[in-house]
């Protein structure tokens, strides 16, 4: 299980999820940031810290943003994969 950013962050791109996650497996692409599943502890401290409700457990996500479940393992994935957040 892990946690998932989805189309809210999209634009924003607060950070303040950034600060309080205990592993830094939070990370930044071009649109969003993103969560590495990999890395991921399941501990919910990012959750509330969101300004516009993008963080979810993956369970959890609404159905209007269940395609952020695979876009978050995929960008890790691909040629060009989120890097450290820019703060
Ligand atoms: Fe980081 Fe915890 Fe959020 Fe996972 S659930 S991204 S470990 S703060």
């Amino acid at each position: 299980m892990t946690y998932v950013i989805t189309e809210p962050c999209i634009g924003v791109k607060d950070r303040a999820c950034v600060d309080v996650c205990p592993v830094d497996c939070i990370y930044e692409g071009e649109d969003q940031l993103y969560i590495n599943a990999d890395e991921c502890i399941d501990c919910g401290a990012c959750e509330p810290e969101c300004p516009v409700t993008a963080i979810f457990p993956e369970e959890d996500v609404p159905p209007q943003y269940t395609a952020f479940i695979s876009k978050n393992v995929e960008v890790f994935e691909g040629d060009n994969p989120p890097g450290r957040p820019d703060r």
